[in-house]
């Protein structure tokens, strides 16, 4: 379960951050870290403060947006130190490293984290199934970012631990039980925002709360690729029946 987790570092600041992330990820035996434009990387403050955790960052991949770093996984999760205005499933840690473990169908999965200074933005928390939360002091919610990161981690060890001893199999899947992918999904909300717009239910100018609603339903229905086919076929027949009414 631990090599199909992407650790996802977000737009961070601080190349001390990165390394002392990439030193939390390899104590509990995470070993893959993508990097979304981080300011300064490689940095020689990065390999200081990894500890010896060099392959983590020597095999780090560095992409330019988030929605490059999540395109291929099946569950994406964004950890947050506040519960914003946005109304989003919501979990713990303990919950989130649950879930993955019992659900082989979902992985790979990508847990997100945010800029030291701002967090995630409301934007990439809408790219997430859930919303992970380490119940801190409400007072003083804000961990540092690769404390966050062994906290999750430790979780995720946790967890898999567990399940060695009680000698759980993986089960292989077939390609149409696993969920559909980030971009999957992602191609299918689009698809349906077009559509949405040519019959006129949806005016992108005054866009309202749907766009972040339908963004949320998808998320919570964590569809197969099976199903993400059959509505992009109806939504494909949908087009083709406009499209012979306006040529008429
Ligand atoms: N000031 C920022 C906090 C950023 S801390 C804010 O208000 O959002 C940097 C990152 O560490 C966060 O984006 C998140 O990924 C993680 N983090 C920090 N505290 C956390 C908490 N209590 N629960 C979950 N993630 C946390």
């Amino acid at each position: 379960m631990l090599n199909q987790i992407k650790i996802v570092l977000c737009f961070t600041s601080h190349p001390g951050n990165i390394g002392a992330a990439a030193r939390a990820m390899k104590t509990m035996g995470l070993s893959q870290l993508v990097l979304v434009s981080p300011k300064d990387f490689p940095s020689e403050e990065a390999m200081v403060r990894s500890s010896g955790a060099l392959d983590i960052l020597d095999n780090a991949k560095v992409v330019k947006t988030v929605e490059e770093a999540v395109e291929d996984c099946r569950l994406v999760i964004g950890t947050s130190s506040r519960n914003r205005t946005l109304p989003w499933p919501l979990i713990e840690p303990r919950e989130m490293a649950q879930i993955i473990h019992e659900k082989p169908q979902s992985r790979p999965v990508a847990i997100l984290f945010g800029r030291e200074s701002v967090g995630l933005l409301n934007e990439e928390l809408q790219l997430c199934n859930y919303h992970v939360n380490i119940p801190a002091n409400p007072e003083y919610m804000s961990l540092n970012l690769a404390s966050a990161v062994q906290i999750i981690s430790y979780e995720l060890r946790l967890k898999e631990l567990m399940a060695d001893s009680t000698q759980q199999q993986e089960i292989e899947l077939k390609e149409s039980e696993l969920n559909a992918t980030s971009e999957q999904v992602d191609g299918l909300y689009k698809h349906l925002e077009e559509t949405m717009i040519s019959t006129e239910f949806y005016d992108p100018d005054n866009p309202k709360l749907l766009s972040s609603r339908v963004r949320r339903l998808f998320a919570k229905s964590q569809l197969n690729q099976g199903e993400v086919n059959i509505l992009r076929g109806f939504l494909s027949s949908i087009d083709k029946y406009i499209k012979r009414k306006t040529n008429v």
